[in-house]
């Protein structure tokens, strides 16, 4: 049996896999859920990387104008079901390249504004290309206070491998500079095709002397509808690469913020991905409720279409047990490094400690876990397994999803087990 399905099988006590399918319903239950962020997909990018496994076209203006108009309309037939706006902790605009839309943006955010107070961050992926002073004076002044570009390496061999092409990196960084963004990110692979530990390394310090205050570290997956030409590196090596990443921002006093992120200290970390629960527009997004996790259909025909005929573009939906819910949210805790048992208990009502006092029990004897003031916190050895189990993951369930999700607008079920 595959280590996915004995770890889902003994965490949910059960031997229901996770069902997806196609039912869905027009109207969102969101209205008593706390801590709710905001996602926005917008898929369009210049050219496609050969390593990318995101949901995305190459920009096509009038197919964008078209897009965004649904963009709109959806975010008014979920906002407008509500009776009194909703508090969001964050908004992130991801892609594609949502610089190709900068035009659009302000629109997009005033809409979600008619519904939410955006009282966190709102951020932006950027292609380091699309970097000008030009650029992220439009974003501050719709809004945007944090910027995360997906450099993914500085090194020319490196960068051939993902199917990237170098970019004007002093314009890069100064421009950042100028605009004093609060919060700046730099998204670096590890574990591409013939990298070393040293020019990893020097990519940390690169995007650190050029303006970031915090790196997204990732390691290489290969997945298995991406065009790479070459092999991520071996998984002991990419053990070594993490390791080397954590010694390396340790002596030069960063702060560990996530098992893959490192900040410069006392600046505010940011994660992408790690919220209790919340709400995607757009192609590909997925929202996060109470109990029901959906996703929105991959195709920008088929999106675009279920919008016009005032429907929810969800593709699929799974209605989670609670220990199936339970075990996601303390999975993406646990990628942040700490996981609170009181949060666990405002946000199911039960106790940790019942639900899962025997695993937390033997991750401390296993070293992976410690509790300190009443929370736990991953060790060192914990992030690493993390780091391992949630690649396994990634092959196992994303790669899976996505695969189906992209040949099949409107897939009848997918089964992960
Ligand atoms: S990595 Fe970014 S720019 Fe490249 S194809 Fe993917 S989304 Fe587009």
């Amino acid at each position: 049996m595959k280590l996915t399905s004995l770890l889902r099988i003994w965490l949910t006590r059960s031997f229901r896999p996770f069902i997806f399918t196609n039912k869905y319903l027009n109207l969102l239950d969101y209205e008593n859920t706390q801590q709710l962020g905001l996602y926005v997909h917008i898929p369009f990018c210049k050219s496609i990387c050969s390593f990318c496994p995101y949901c995305k076209v190459v920009y096509d203006e009038s197919l964008a104008r078209k897009y965004k108009t649904a963009l709109v309309k959806e975010i008014n037939l979920v906002g407008s079901t509500q009776k009194d706006k909703k508090e969001a902790t964050s908004l992130y605009f991801g892609g594609g390249t949502p610089a190709l839309m900068a035009d659009d943006l302000d629109q997009i955010i005033q809409t979600l504004k008619k519904y939410f107070y955006i009282n966190g961050e709102i951020g932006v992926e950027l292609h380091p290309n699309d970097i000008s002073e030009s650029l992220l004076a439009k974003l501050k002044s719709a809004g945007v206070t944090m910027i995360s570009v997906g450099i993914q390496s500085f090194d020319e061999g490196c960068l051939s491998a993902l199917g990237r092409s170098r970019a004007d990196y002093d314009e890069v960084f100064h421009s950042i500079k100028n605009a004093c963004f609060q919060t700046v990110d730099m998204d670096l692979i590890f574990g591409i095709p013939r990298q070393t530990e040293k020019t990893l390394l020097k990519d940390i310090e690169t995007a650190f002397a050029g303006g970031a205050t915090q790196i997204s570290t990732y390691p290489f997956i290969d997945f298995t509808f991406a065009n790479n030409n070459d092999q991520p590196l071996p998984a002991r090596k990419k053990k070594k690469m993490l390791k080397a990443i954590a010694s390396y921002c340790e002596e030069t006093e960063r702060v560990r913020t996530s098992v893959w992120t490192f900040a410069e200290p006392k600046t505010k970390k940011y994660s992408s991905i790690t919220r209790d629960n919340f709400l995607g527009f757009g192609v590909s997004a997925t929202t996060l409720l109470k109990d029901q996790f959906k996703i929105n259909t991959f195709s920008i025909e088929g999106y675009i279409h279920r919008i016009e005929s005032q429907h929810l573009p969800t593709s699929l939906t799974l209605d989670f047990s609670l220990r199936q819910r339970a075990v996601y949210y303390l999975f993406w805790s646990a990628y942040s490094m700490e996981i609170s048992p009181e949060k666990f208990r405002d946000l199911f009502g039960i106790s940790l400690n019942r639900l899962f006092g025997v695993e937390f029990y033997i991750c401390r004897i296993m070293g992976l876990v410690k509790k300190e003031e009443g929370n736990y916190h991953l060790t060192e050895r914990g992030a690493y397994y993390y780091h391992y189990i949630e690649q396994v993951y990634t092959t196992a369930y994303i790669d899976k999803m996505w695969n189906i999700s992209r040949n099949i607008p409107f897939p009848d079920q997918i089964i992960l087990k």
